[in-house]
């Protein structure tokens, strides 16, 4: 037995059949569950308590690489770990659209719980697409931290390899943006 099989968690061939079923009917091109979640070009652990920060890398300096940007974004935890397949499950506790940066620092000001590691995704896209995407979204999962407009009564599981969930996509770049010149800043 592996852990996730002993520990019952999913970790192995998630099914989104739910959400893009109805992506697949709705869209000429639909996005499948599976990019958005586990493959979005931005997947990042932001620093949320200030008082474990390194030097000036607060969330903002995370959230930097998102600036100007449009499209739709989630807010995870880790859910568990299996050592046997290498995998990290995270669950999601929101879905949003918009001007990412500032909406996700202004979650973490106002309804992240203290104490919880925050990773957040995102991906691309145009306002009408990301709003369509955002109700399919709330339509099928239920997000702790949606308040509104939220029916959806499945979870939302994400599986993420070591180097996406400890490193992130952005880790250089983000380094590259702080003020700290050598690694005797750290
Ligand atoms: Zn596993």
């Amino acid at each position: 037995m592996t852990k996730c099989e002993d520990n019952n968690f999913p970790c192995q061939d998630l099914d989104y059949d739910p959400f893009d079923k109805n992506a697949r009917a709705e869209l000429a091109q639909p996005i499948d569950a599976d990019q958005l979640v586990n493959m979005s070009e931005y997947c990042m652990p932001v620093p949320v308590d200030p008082g474990f920060l390194i030097g000036d890398m607060d969330h903002k300096l995370y959230l930097k690489p998102l600036k100007g940007q449009s499209g739709l974004y989630h807010l995870w935890s880790a859910h568990d770990d299996c050592d046997d397949h290498g995998t990290y499950t995270m669950l999601c506790a929101y879905v949003g659209k918009g001007p990412p940066d500032t909406r996700i620092a202004n979650h973490i000001a106002k309804k992240w719980p203290n104490g919880v590691t925050l990773h957040a995704t995102f991906s691309v896209m145009s306002n009408r697409l990301a709003k369509y995407y955002e109700q399919l979204f709330l339509d099928t999962y239920r997000f702790a931290l949606n308040y509104a407009e939220n029916p959806g009564t499945l979870d939302l599981f994400a599986v993420w390899d070591e180097d996406r969930f400890i490193m992130g996509t952005h880790a250089n770049e983000v380094s590259e943006l702080s003020t700290m010149q050598s690694p005797d800043d750290w």
